[in-house]
């Protein structure tokens, strides 16, 4: 039995597929969705924990890309060091779910971590290296 963490990004015309209906019933996998989001170019961002026999895991992910989803490793956790950080807004420029941005008021970096699907795109983009990724 294994857990793994994806990211599922996927385009508009397969949003109301029922996808995760068919990982629990056809692959005996279970499921968490853990953050789902909609970005601005209306792709769909869901990050998913599943849970089942390693064999059934790989044939659940292969079909999720034979259904046209882009399958994704996801981070386990992403760790801001505000002490560090020098409100540069490097890393909101990179960020699709506007977890990261600066605020309008103080000009300074705020992270919503309710919105953060753990894409890893901000990773390697701090000049001062104040964000972190635990994979
Ligand atoms: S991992 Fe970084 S870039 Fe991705 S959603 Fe979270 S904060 Fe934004
Ligand atoms: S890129 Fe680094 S220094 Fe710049 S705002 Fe983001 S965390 Fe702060």
């Amino acid at each position: 039995m294994i857990t793994k963490r994806i990211i599922l990004t996927f385009p508009e015309n397969i949003v109301t597929k029922p996808i995760t209906y068919r990982l629990v019933k056809d692959f005996d996998l279970q499921f968490n969705i853990l953050r789902a989001e909609i970005t601005k170019d209306i792709e769909g961002k869901i990050l998913l924990e599943i849970k089942g026999p390693k064999e059934n895991v790989e044939a659940g992910i292969r079909y999720l890309q034979n259904e046209g989803i882009t399958i994704q490793d996801a981070s386990k956790d992403i760790i801001l060091d505000k002490d560090r950080c020098i409100d540069c807004g490097m890393c909101q420029s990179v960020c699709i779910t506007q977890a990261l941005f600066l605020d309008k008021l103080t000009h300074s970096l705020v992270f919503d971590k309710n919105k953060c699907i753990l894409c890893g795109f901000c990773d390697n983009c701090c000049p001062v290296d104040a964000i972190k990724l635990k994979i």
